[in-house]
């Protein structure tokens, strides 16, 4: 995208105003505006409520240059009126759009660039691109470049969810990470024999009933002026490429898109799409376990054991309830890397939508600080978590009758006890759990959002890595 800054209203064919019920009029009265736009407005009820826009021939300009459509958004926010600017150019297919009376520059071109999204890999019916955005306003480059690179990389990881199974697979996931690697950052697979030599027990379970192959990925970001007193954090995702089920198998209204269910692992290979630009003063582990859950003759078992690489022995009472297992495996290696904190980011339970809907992102800590940092960072870039306990009183619903831990904690709770059998893995690091099922994936247009894989989670986390 390309992104500058202009004091003409007039050089894109969309030009997108921002007003609200306080300042319309002060605003739609400024020179370079027709002497009638208020008039206009007013005839046509629009008053600049939260949430309304208004779509007005060129000639609501005074000289109307380039000018083909004004869209006039009213509201507060400058966050979804930028991404309402950026949907309607999409929809419109046009390549270039101004942006009047924002303020916030990262934020207006990185909602601009989400809102203007598209996935249409497979569709032969394109409208054209948005390819430059003009700001109305002084020149601040920096925090447009800003503003592009975490649109860009939640954008990618919304690429990656949206990508068929087929498509998209453990060892194609592992590509994708590979292609991240830069001056900043090294990328490590691991692959079957290493899983087997480093008892990644759960990858190699999970993985077992599927054709392609199951892989962990390592990214590792180092900061330029690294020194012993700079922090360390370990972000890890589940990376289930497609969820069948497993022996347990799924019925197929619910395995429909059940290629989202590697959203964990996208909010990690998103966050690490923008290190190398963003060059926080953190280094950062990233870990996927990446794996294909099928219903086949090889697959997994109920009943089955399986011996984590932390001694714990879990047995299988439900092989849909994959994720954890995979988890659990990367949560091991993470708790080695002796960080300052560790989190992780799953489309873990349908059982965390049933409880906050799809529009929160479940949070879980053993930690007050971390749970604060994410909440701050979430609030300060418009997502939405919320905490959930994590209570040592469930903790007996995870019990094994044959080993120490069995895979699922009964009906009740499920996201808590999936959190629960977690925090089994995390050894003496301060540690949250994301479940980011509701979220991860769109039916439906929600805000500027359209619908399929959202990203979600990834602007937060470089928010608080990089702030
Ligand atoms: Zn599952």
């Amino acid at each position: 995208m390309n992104v500058q800054f202009s004091l003409d209203a007039s050089t894109q064919p969309l030009l997108a105003i921002l007003v609200n019920e306080d300042n319309i009029n002060d605003v739609l009265s400024e020179p370079c505006f027709s002497k009638d736009l208020v008039q206009w407005v007013t005839e046509a009820d629009f008053t600049g409520k939260d949430g309304t826009n208004i779509v007005l021939p060129s000639a609501a300009l005074q000289n109307s240059g380039n000018v083909k459509f004004v869209l006039i958004i009213g509201g507060t926010d400058e966050r979804t009126a930028a991404g309402t600017a950026g949907y309607t150019a999409k929809e419109k297919g046009i390549a270039g759009l101004s942006l009047y009376n924002f303020t916030n520059v990262e934020v207006s071109v990185a909602q601009t660039i989400l809102g203007n999204y598209r996935w249409e890999k497979y569709q032969n019916k394109t409208k054209g691109n948005l390819e430059s955005i003009t700001l109305v306003m002084e020149d601040n480059a920096t925090a447009a470049t800003r503003g592009t690179t975490i649109a860009n990389a939640r954008n990618f990881a919304r690429d990656l969810v949206n990508m068929p199974a087929d498509d998209l697979y453990p060892e194609s996931l592992a590509d994708f990470a590979l292609g991240l690697g830069s001056d900043s950052v090294e990328v490590e697979v691991w692959g079957v024999e290493k899983l087997k030599s480093e008892n990644m027990i759960g990858t190699l379970a999970v993985g077992r009933g599927s054709s392609r192959e199951p892989r962990f990925i390592h990214m590792h970001y180092t900061p330029t002026n690294k020194t012993e007193n700079t922090n360390k954090v370990v972000l890890v995702g589940k990376g289930i490429t497609f969820d069948a089920g497993g022996l347990s198998l799924k019925p197929s209204a619910g395995m429909q898109t059940m290629r989202c269910d590697m959203g964990g692992s996208a909010v990690v290979m998103g966050v690490f799409h923008a290190l190398q630009a963003l060059q926080p003063d953190i280094e950062v582990h990233g870990l996927i376990g990446a794996a294909e859950n099928m219903c086949a003759a090889d697959s997994f078992k109920l009943g089955d054991i399986l011996t984590y690489r932390n001694g714990k022995t879990v047995e299988i009472h439900n092989t849909d309830a994959e994720g954890r297992l995979v988890l659990a495996d990367c949560l091991c290696v993470g708790s080695e890397l002796g960080a300052d904190y560790m989190i992780d980011f799953a489309t873990l339970t349908g059982a965390c939508i049933v409880a906050i809907g799809e529009h929160y992102n479940a949070i879980f800590s053993n930690e007050s600080d971390l749970i604060d940092s994410l909440e701050n960072s979430a609030d300060a870039v418009g997502e939405r978590v919320w905490q959930l306990p994590l209570p040592n009183l469930y903790k007996k619903k995870l019990k094994g009758t044959w080993s120490d831990l069995k895979n699922i904690g009964g009906r009740s709770a499920g996201s808590i006890t999936a959190a629960l059998f977690l925090s089994e893995f995390v050894s003496d690091t301060k540690w949250a759990h994301v479940d980011i099922a509701g979220p991860a994936f769109l039916d439906s247009k929600f805000e500027h959002f359209q619908p399929g894989g959202t990203g979600t989670m990834v602007e937060s986390v470089l928010h608080m890595l990089s702030k």
